[in-house]
């Protein structure tokens, strides 16, 4: 099976060039041609599946141009996950209410389902091409650490990893800066997200700066968001949680369940859509968001509207997103590549766009203040809940549905303390352990270890010696 343009579906290329080279034709993205689809005797059969396994049938479905060697290689990433046998874990949480906790990767966030296999993937593409490649990610807390953590020690890609100098918090920061691998590289910017993922564009698009790299010996490529690659990852642990509902007796088989993700570029909730229409029993998708509510009104009053709005910051900054760019690859799947070019342009020339009303998702957001709220009230159950996760729980149940939890606690301790105690921190450690005593809750060890480390990396540069800054670096 071949990927098409959004943009343009006459332009076909394979998974393993796709994964490499992520931007299509007319800045379009890349999507598989067609979705396999599984019936009820998969589903039967897939209950005695390991994760791994599953992950697997559903990859090889789509007849991709990769080995299945490298996918397999690929999914043994997840060994280094708490549970060697499944990287996630389902619990229940009242009545109907479940959550799919989906960070017990090594950076304690959902992006590590994707970024570690990803990063075996693309670290064996370069390889069997004898390539190497530079990847420059953008970063404004999750996706740095992930990134970086996806390539330690590959062998045939470098990572430079630009983070808003005060603008992640100190976990994250740590996560950055106390690495060793000598292919990876973090540095910090005077200034805020925007200005790191601008400097990001601007160098995609240098020639100068490509045709240096090149002298170097390196191809430029990106790891973000929007590369099928780590979609293609984030559909299947939504298929896990269907099975899971099956195999425990809380579905039958010709029952279906909802779904709440906590959005901010819609990679996540995409992968749910996929699921759905690869056979899982999804009926809604529910889209949770913060203060920056961009996709509450694009599935409730079916208008993607940017004018007049100002990006909010808020205690749940991995959703601090106005251009949600995965929506583009719903768009094209319900509408067809001419409609979604002319959507997107609508964007880019008028800041908005009209759709009609898309029946699989619903859609609401959380103030800040109600984010705090449910912090707090479902401390009181015992169990303790990101600020990102919370923004779910403004959905009440209305049939089993799966709260998908996106980040550990720990990597978010000053709101966490703000929201249950009402006070500030003192000593981001020293509450970190007292929250986790007072909830019978364990810190990961190698979040621990990170206050213990000497920083290695502690490049702090201006916007405009981004550029030199990693130069010199490759130079090295
Ligand atoms: C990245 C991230 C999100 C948003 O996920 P998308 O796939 O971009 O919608 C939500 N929560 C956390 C903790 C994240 O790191």
């Amino acid at each position: 099976m071949k990927l098409i343009s959004t943009r343009d579906k006459t332009q076909k290329v394979e998974l393993s060039y796709a994964l490499l080279n992520p931007s299509a034709n007319f800045g379009g993205l890349f999507v598989p041609e067609n979705f396999p689809k599984f019936e009820e005797d998969f589903f039967q059969k897939a209950q005695n599946f390991s994760y791994k396994n599953l992950a697997l049938e559903i990859i090889k479905s789509f007849e991709f141009d990769i080995d299945e060697e490298i996918f397999k290689k690929a999914l043994d990433a997840y060994d280094k996950f708490d549970d060697q046998n499944l990287p996630l874990k389902i619990d229940k949480i009242c009545e109907n209410l479940y959550i799919n906790e989906l960070f017990h990767g090594p950076t304690r966030a959902f992006k590590d389902m994707a970024l570690q296999p990803f990063g075996v993937i693309i670290n064996e593409l370069a390889k069997l091409k004898n390539e190497n490649y530079l990847i420059i990610c953008a970063t404004s807390g999750d996706t740095g650490p992930a990134t970086l953590k996806a390539f330690e020690n590959s062998s045939n890609v470098k990572v430079a990893c630009l983070y808003p100098k005060d603008g992640t918090s100190e976990v994250q920061k740590l996560q950055m800066t106390n690495i060793s691998s000598k292919n990876l590289l973090s540095i910090g910017i005077k200034g805020n997200f925007d200005d790191a993922q601008k400097a990001l564009k601007t160098m995609l698009s240098d020639d100068e700066f490509k045709n240096t790299l090149n002298k170097n010996n390196l191809k430029l490529s990106a790891a973000n968001s929007v590369n099928f690659g780590r979609i293609l990852f984030q559909i299947i642990y939504h298929f896990y949680a269907y099975i899971y509902l099956l195999k425990n007796g809380i579905l039958a088989k010709d029952e279906s369940f909802d779904i709440v993700v906590p959005s901010g570029n819609f990679g996540n909730a995409l992968g749910a859509y996929y699921a759905k229409k690869m056979g899982a029993k999804i009926d809604k998708i529910k889209i949770a968001s913060n203060q920056n509510n961009v996709l509450t009104s694009l599935f409730n009053d079916g208008i993607y509207d940017l004018r007049d709005k100002e990006l909010i910051k808020t205690i749940s900054p991995a959703m601090d997103i106005l251009i949600s760019s995965n929506v583009e690859r719903l768009l094209f799947d319900k509408f067809g590549d001419i409609k979604t070019r002319e959507l997107m342009q609508n964007l880019n020339e008028k800041k908005y766009y009209e759709i009609p009303k898309i029946d699989d998702f619903e859609a609401k957001f959380c103030t800040d203040e109600e984010c705090a709220d449910f912090i707090k009230k479902i401390s009181k159950t015992g169990t303790l809940i990101d600020p990102h996760t919370a923004t779910c729980f403004k959905f009440k149940p209305q049939k089993p549905t799966i709260i998908t939890s996106t980040a550990h606690w720990v990597k978010f301790t000053p709101s966490m303390i703000n929201s249950i105690k009402n006070a500030q921190i003192n000593d981001e450690k020293s509450d970190m352990i007292e929250l986790a005593k007072e909830f019978k809750d364990e810190i990961p060890d190698e979040i621990l270890d990170l206050f213990d480390k000497n920083s290695t990396q502690n490049l702090v540069v201006e916007k405009s010696e981004i550029k030199s800054a990693i130069l010199d670096w490759i130079k090295k």
